[in-house]
Parts: C-alpha cells; structure tokens; sequence
C-alpha cells in the first residue's frame, strides 16, 4: 500500500463471511451506493470465517479495489460470534453495523439504524416482513418467545443481523460461541441501553444458509441457559461505606 493513512473511520461496517463468494460483490456495491448517504468516513470490515468456495479471492480484489474495504482471515471456521467478536477488536469506528453477508439484511436501512442510535447504545433491527421460509418463521418466533420467557428478556427479534452499537459499549462484552445471539441482552445487563427499530428482510438468493434446525434449536436452547444463569447470578451489590 502508498499514500497517506486514510482518516480514522467514525463508522465500521462489521461482516462475517462464511462461503457467501457470490453475494460479496453486490453487497459491496450495495453498500457504497447506502454509505453515501451516511456523514463521516466508514471502513467496511469482512470477517473471512474460513471460507472454502472463493469468498477470500473476491475479498480480495474488494480490497484491492476499494481502500474502504478491510479484511480480517480466520485460519479456519470459527463461528459467528468468534467472527463478530474479531469484527468488534478490529473496528475502528466509534460506531460499529453489524450485518449479513448474504444480502438478506437491506443495506437501504443502515442510515435509519444509525440515526436512531443517538441517544442509545445499542439499536436492533426486528425484520418487519421476513424472507424466509415457513419452518424457519415459526422456528424464529418460538426461539423468540422461549428466549424472552427465560431470560426475562423483551427482544423481538435477536436474530436480526442488523444492529448499530456504540463500540464503547461492545468493548464491555466477553464473548463466549453464540453469543452473538445475545448481544442486546448482554448490553443490557451492563446498564447501556438498546432500542429496536423496525428493518427490512430479503430472500438468500446465493449461497446456503449455515443454520438449520438441526445446528441452531439445540445449541441456542444451550446458550440461552447460560445467559439466563448469568443474568440470574449477577452481582448486584451496593457498597454502603468504606471506612
Ligand atoms: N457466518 C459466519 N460463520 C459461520 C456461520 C455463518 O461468519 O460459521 C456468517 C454468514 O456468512 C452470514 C451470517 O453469518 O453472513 C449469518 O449466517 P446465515 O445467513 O447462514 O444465517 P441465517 O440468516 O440463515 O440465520
Ligand atoms: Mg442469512
């Protein structure tokens, strides 16, 4: 690389890429036309998590192309949240979007998203017509409904990718695998405060999605233990003197 290091980012684009080689350069695109829109200086980080169909190639030739473009390379698959979480330490934005790459979160939201994050820590998308098929719908719905019953939780919609947070508050996090999924109530339950707003939702037109029932149900029902666990054996204490 020459020049001139380019202006710190106000904003990181934060995305995990798990063999999505197709909808990359669309995305990118996608992406740049939003950014526009969007004031201040933004980088655009792909977490390559291990791709095996070619995604890394295209990341780089979009880095190539584009000095806005960052790539992160995991060595091996280590998961969304292990992607996230390597998004989160790289960023360098004081604001932090997180989405998907497979172009089923619409980047047309992404100015709303950080325009409601004033005043918040945290924004949330909840996927107002979502593209997806029926088992996955209800599947959604009922990890929804258990998840806000047992961890005492009202988040509509934690499996939308598309979130806007304070950086500041992400770096208060330890992330543990499927965590991701936990996000707003992990904030939460370190007093910063999260709001939902409502986004759009598109069909996958490439690619495979990497969850089913089989690899989601289970393990989400496993995490969601933990975080409930965790929330009830909190330390809530209040020093009352110190002599
Ligand atoms: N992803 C990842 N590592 C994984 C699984 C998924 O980085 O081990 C990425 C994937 O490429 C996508 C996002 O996480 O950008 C969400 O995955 P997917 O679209 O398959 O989930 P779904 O929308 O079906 O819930
Ligand atoms: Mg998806």
């Amino acid at each position: 690389m020459s020049g001139s290091p380019a202006p710190r980012p106000g904003l990181s684009l934060v995305i995990p890429v798990y063999n999505e080689r197709e909808n990359l350069a669309p995305l990118h695109s996608e992406l740049m036309a939003v950014m526009k829109s969007v004031p201040g200086a933004y980088e655009m980080l792909f977490v390559d998590d291990g791709s095996t169909d070619g995604s890394a190639e295209v990341l780089r030739q979009m880095r190539a192309a584009d000095p806005q473009v960052r790539v992160l390379t995991f060595a091996r698959n280590a998961g969304q949240s292990a992607a996230m979480d390597a998004g989160f330490k790289g960023a360098r934005g004081d604001v932090v979007v997180t989405l998907d790459a497979d172009l089923q979160n619409d980047p047309a939201d992404i100015p709303r998203l950080v325009e409601a994050l004033a005043g918040w820590d945290a924004v949330v998308g909840v996927r107002r017509k979502r593209q997806d098929n029926l088992v996955r719908r209800v599947s959604s719905r009922v990890a929804n409904y258990v998840r806000n019953r047992l961890s005492d939780e009202t988040i509509t919609d934690t499996g939308c990718s598309l979130k806007a947070f304070r950086r500041a508050a992400l770096s208060r996090l330890v992330l543990y695998d499927g965590m991701h999924r936990f996000l707003p109530t992990l904030l939460k339950m370190e007093g910063f405060r999260v709001r939902e707003i409502p986004v759009g939702h598109r069909p996958r037109r490439h690619g495979d999605s990497k969850y089913g029932i089989g690899n989601r149900l289970l393990p989400s029902f496993m995490d969601l233990l933990a975080v409930r666990w965790m929330k009830r054996r909190k330390l809530r204490y209040e020093v009352k003197d110190d002599i």
